[in-house]
């Protein structure tokens, strides 16, 4: 079996609560998504879907992806998409980096290998463990008031993890922590995630402020994983890395370095599918936890997510969102779909959701 067409798509995708805000100003209100369909001599069909977090979250932007896409494109013709360590070798072979638009056009392969073999992608990333799990959502970050009345909201639909945009000022942080601590109950998990934002000594200010409070976990406080030491190493809070962690390098600098007991690893950070299979692996055979999720996305994506969050241990899953929970455009019927804050995987073969491609209109660019 070999691609014999390769289509790239574009659509907007709103954030379903307004405006999602994080540290450092930055706010999202609509990005731009990237779907890839490729289709094989045997009829097949397989979609993935890139969505970075606007420009300013990692080395990536929407530009880039579709980019990056028109460069990869042609290089897949003929190629077998079951063959998803060959495909990966000549996107590399075609363009260094990138990883997370080539991330759509992995998570495309595995839709296909899945189809091809009667079998949901997660079969093949290992095995079925769950076929549902809590979910988290992330809370924007606003006035302590805002942010309480979000948490009550999510709350009442069934969500009990909640990831608090943080990073501004410190004590002004501890606050909204504080509040949503007390809005929740003894179920409920609270993250505090700065996204990199705070200055070495607002982190080490706000976690001497946040030590104490029960159920509250410390995320990716500052920029950098040697910053992030300093602060670990004032602190017994929980701690879990996300920005700093892109590859299997980093994740083993990470560990070795006792940085953390849980990672947030997302799809198209790490380049797809493929990848995040190894990351997952290992994060789980080193005895840490995982978030599974992407940085933004639809459908396809959170389709993406079910399959690799119901192949993870259930001991060492921590959290897992469902993207297309967070958006109001749904190109595959709002599959996989959660119900009282519990995500559940599609079983069909592939990534288990079929698209509306009319819903994309036409693509942005082709190959073959
Ligand atoms: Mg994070």
């Amino acid at each position: 079996m070999t691609i014999v067409r390769v289509e790239v798509f574009g659509y907007d995708l709103s954030y379903v609560h307004g405006s999602y805000v994080m540290s450092g100003g930055r706010t999202v209100t609509s990005l731009p998504s990237t779907v890839v369909r490729l289709t094989t001599d045997a009829g097949l069909e397989g979609f993935g879907e890139v969505c970075p977090l606007g420009s300013t979250y990692l080395p990536a932007f929407g530009g880039g992806a579709r980019a990056a896409l028109a460069e990869l494109a042609p290089h897949l013709l003929g190629l077998d998409p079951c063959n998803v360590a060959l495909v990966g070798e000549a996107m590399d072979g075609a363009l260094r980096g990138h990883r997370y638009a080539k991330s759509a056009v992995d998570i495309a392969c595995w839709d296909i290998l899945g189809r091809s073999a009667g079998l949901p992608v997660a079969a093949l990333l290992g095995g079925i463990r769950q076929v549902s799990y809590p979910l988290y959502i992330a809370v924007p970050l606003g006035p302590v008031d805002e942010m309480v009345r979000y948490v009550e909201a999510r709350r009442a639909e069934g969500i009990h993890r909640f990831q608090l945009k943080l990073g501004a000022d410190p004590r002004e942080d501890a606050a909204r922590t504080r509040a949503v601590v007390e809005a929740t109950g003894d179920d409920d998990i609270v993250i505090a995630d700065a996204n990199g934002g705070w200055r070495l000594q607002d982190a080490v200010v706000a976690v001497r402020l946040l030590e104490g409070l029960e159920r509250v976990y410390l995320e990716q406080p500052c920029p950098t994983l040697e910053e992030c030491l300093i602060v670990r190493r004032r602190t017994a809070m929980p701690m879990i890395l996300d920005e700093v962690i892109t590859d299997v390098q980093s994740l083993l600098r990470a560990y070795e370095a006792g940085a953390m007991e849980a990672i947030n690893l997302k799809i198209s950070k790490v380049g797809g599918l493929t990848r995040a299979k190894l990351v997952r692996d290992l994060a789980q055979e080193l005895g840490l936890r995982l978030t599974i999720e992407d940085t933004w996305g639809g459908d396809v994506t959170t389709a993406a997510i079910s399959q690799l969050a119901a192949s993870t241990a259930p001991g060492a899953l921590f959290t897992v969102s469902f993207m297309n929970d967070w958006t109001v455009e749904h190109i595959a019927g709002h599959r996989p779909r959660s119900r009282d804050g519990v995500g559940e995987t599609p079983t069909g073969p592939g990534l288990g959701v079929d698209v509306d491609v009319s819903l994309l209109g036409a693509p942005l660019f082709a190959a073959g």
